[in-house]
């Protein structure tokens, strides 16, 4: 948990440098947001979500994702009604109901980030930038960005017929999933992980784009590399929700094999007005944050060990319980950590699990000491001892925590 907090701090202040601020919505929601949002006939909403009756019989779902919720939250409280572009990020615990393995499990967390309000491509690029501006922060090497357009409600209907006719000459190639696909949503063949020769051999959406979303496509590419960010066009790309339109975008870690997707994100200029809130255009990602926290990079995951307290208190007796519980209470409102040794063990096992803890001082009082009001102090980095008054403690600790820092 301590490494999953500091990684958790590190975002939150990486996403507040690109003035995004944070927003925490239910962990469950109506089932019809993700069945609208996300889409009947994907696998998310088809097989994976967790769906339960509430006491009144009301349909809810544990969130499979976040940005239906976001966006949810962002109209029904009226936030688009200021106008502008509103920018979000979240994290938290989301839950699918998927094959448990390495990198994939039922309740797994997302750190995301949604800007709402604008339809230029210079808010994808931001998005993208900001996304892997993550894996820049802990060290990460050799990523690869996958980018690709999958159109928009003016120009996806003509390419779902286009593909909708290849797909007749090929159905026995198809597996049985597939065969289902091509009649309901032939896009997600592209996700199929069994129909991998298959794909190479379709027609793709890239060829078949109004010009809104060619010019957004080609304005989305020219931002990139005038910002020195290396992607490549993957037209296979499509994402597991419906809800994309335009930019579809992943984060690959070459190195992990089968959950190599770090990251995903893209344009849902249709979510919107999906919950009930007008056209209003936007674009996000989401971050796997078990796959964040399962890679990183020795250099970064060697600094997330405990945090040493500053004084480890040893007692000899535990009689002088109350006066040192007492006296660690004083140094800690000062902003001095202090963890008390309550176990009972021995004074020679108490001062040895106290060197190793990496505090800088191991300050024993026992019956003795509260006699003449006076702590035992060692200081551990130089073997030194002094008695401190207890009056002093405070203020002495301050001053000498400064010369071990
Ligand atoms: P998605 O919401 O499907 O676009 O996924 C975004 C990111 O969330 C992926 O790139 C993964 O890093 C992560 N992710 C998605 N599903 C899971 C899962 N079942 N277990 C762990 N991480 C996941």
């Amino acid at each position: 948990m301590r490494s999953w907090a500091k990684v958790e701090e590190r975002l939150a202040g990486l996403a507040g440098r690109y003035g995004y601020s944070e927003i925490r919505t239910p962990v469950f929601e109506v089932s019809e947001l993700f069945v609208r949002a996300v889409g009947e006939a994907t696998d998310i909403v088809s097989k994976e979500m967790y769906v339960f009756a509430d006491k009144k019989g009301r349909s809810l779902t544990l969130r499979p994702e976040n940005t239906a919720p976001v966006m949810r939250a962002f109209i029904e409280n009226g936030l688009h009604r200021s106008g502008g572009i509103t920018k979000f990020w979240y994290q938290g615990p989301m839950f699918r109901y998927d094959r448990p393995q390495a990198g994939r499990y039922r309740q797994f967390h997302q750190f995301g980030a949604e800007a709402i309000g604008h339809a230029g491509p210079a808010v994808d690029a931001e998005i993208i930038d900001l996304s892997l501006a993550i894996y820049r922060m802990f060290g990460f090497t050799g990523l690869e960005v996958r980018l690709n357009s999958v159109g928009c409600p003016v120009c996806r209907p003509g390419f779902r017929e286009i593909l909708t006719s290849a797909l007749v000459s090929m159905k026995d190639e198809l597996c049985d999933t597939c065969g289902e696909r091509a009649a309901l949503n032939p896009m997600r063949i592209f996700d199929c992980k069994e129909c991998g020769d298959i794909k190479e051999k379709l027609p793709v959406i890239t060829d078949h784009l109004c010009d809104e979303c060619s010019e957004h496509f080609s304005g989305l590419q020219s931002i990139l590399r005038g910002m020195d960010v290396d992607f490549m066009l993957d037209p296979l790309l499509v994402r597991g929700l419906d809800y994309y339109t335009k930019t579809a975008y992943e984060v690959l870690h070459p190195g992990l094999g089968g959950q190599n997707a770090l990251c995903g994100g893209g344009r849902y200029d249709g979510l919107a007005e999906e919950c009930g809130g007008g056209k209003i255009p936007a674009v996000g990602f989401s971050a796997g944050m078990e796959r964040l926290m399962e890679n990183l990079p020795e250099e970064f995951a060697g600094k997330l060990g405990l945090d040493p307290v500053d004084a480890v208190f040893i007692l000899p007796e535990e009689s002088a319980s109350a006066e040192v519980l007492r006296i660690a209470g004083e140094l800690r409102s000062s902003g001095v950590s202090v963890s008390v040794d309550l176990s009972g063990r021995s004074m020679k096992k108490q001062m040895k699990v106290a060197s190793e803890s990496g505090a800088a001082f191991a300050v024993i009082i026992g019956p003795e000491e509260i006699e003449k009001k006076e702590a035992a102090v060692k200081i551990l980095a130089s073997g030194g001892q002094e008695s401190v008054p207890f009056a002093g403690l405070t203020a002495w600790m301050i001053q000498e925590r400064k010369k071990v820092d």
